[in-house]
């Protein structure tokens, strides 16, 4: 039997060991040459974009031969005023990809050394530059559409005379939100979250090209797709695939989700929930690449992603 991808030696392609062993310096290169990567690392100045500099080396900071401006290799990017060592960040960046249901801040936090704010703010920042890999992108040829509900979770009373029906609306707590996930056969997946699936129609039109054909379930406010798509309906009370119709990939993608929200997270407040939800789509969009390389394209993310309005100071407000 063939083994699979991602148990064979080629899809390990860097570890801690490796990082830690070729250490700070080599660390700093990889940083320069991701972030520089059309001048295969020589510094670019980000205010004027000369390419003269001189080398304020025991600072690692540049200073532009045009414009006198300073930079460093992480100014202006969602690592800027940085405090961690290259090779610590690396590492943590190595973690983060490496769980394939994403991590926790709190196990980031051991496994770094580090505050678990540090870590919470940090995982949240790689997040963002993963999410940040499909903004504008559109979606064609045959898309799956489905809708999850996360959070807002009411434990039930002790005993059966106290309990309430959780079903109505006044018992709720407010916080359940909608995961919506688009996913392209054989093509990226979108996410965003919403209070109701209904609000994902919107979506759907926005970000899926004419010409598309969409698969839903039988969800009634999915009726308005077929106005604009070939629309293919499957009836999950009735099979999960019918002559090529299924959201099965759609379900794929909301299993690791579940997985990552009930196993590393174990709640995750409404408001982070859309950074989760990219965080899990961008991992199940590419699962099937070695873990170097996963690294090296979310740290690329990151240094090419500007400084994060969000998570920048976060624990200073
Ligand atoms: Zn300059």
């Amino acid at each position: 039997m063939a083994q699979h991808f991602l148990l064979s030696a080629a899809a390990r392609t860097l570890s801690l060991k490796a990082i830690y062993k070729a250490g700070e310096d080599k660390a700093y290169e990889t940083f320069c040459r991701l972030r520089w990567a059309e001048t295969q690392g020589e510094p670019v100045c980000p205010r004027c974009g000369s390419l003269d500099h001189y080398k304020i080396t025991t600072r690692r900071r540049f200073k532009c031969a045009a414009c006198s401006h300073q930079f460093s290799v992480t100014s202006g990017t969602i690592f800027a005023s940085r405090k961690m060592a290259f090779v610590d960040l690396l590492a943590a960046i190595c973690i983060i990809t490496n769980g394939a249901k994403g991590i926790s801040a709190l196990q980031l936090a051991r496994d770094l050394d580090c505050q678990h704010k540090t870590a919470f703010v940090l995982a949240h920042k790689i997040r963002e530059a993963m999410a940040s890999e499909t903004v504008g992108f559109n979606l064609e040829g045959e898309v799956e559409v489905d809708g999850a509900y996360f959070g807002g979770h009411i434990r039930p009373e002790n005993r059966k005379e106290d309990r309430k029906d959780r079903r109505l609306a006044q018992h709720q707590t407010g916080k359940r939100r909608v995961v919506v996930a688009l996913r392209q056969r054989m093509g990226r997946t979108l996410t965003a979250v919403f209070h109701g699936e209904d609000e994902g129609v919107a979506m759907v039109r926005d970000r899926v090209m004419p010409g598309a054909v969409v698969y839903a379930d039988e969800a009634s406010h999915w009726d308005a797709l077929h106005g604009w798509y070939s629309a293919k309906r499957i009836n999950h009370s009735v099979a999960f695939m019918d002559e090529g119709a299924c959201t099965n990939q759609a379900e794929s993608y909301f299993s690791r989700l579940r997985r990552m929200v009930g196993g590393q997270h174990h709640k995750v407040s409404a408001q982070h929930l859309h950074q989760y939800a990219a965080h899990a789509a961008w991992l199940e969009d590419h699962r099937r690449m070695d873990n170097g390389a996963l690294c090296h394209r979310a740290l690329g993310l990151a240094l090419a992603h500007k400084v994060s309005r969000q998570w920048s100071g976060y624990w200073q407000r």
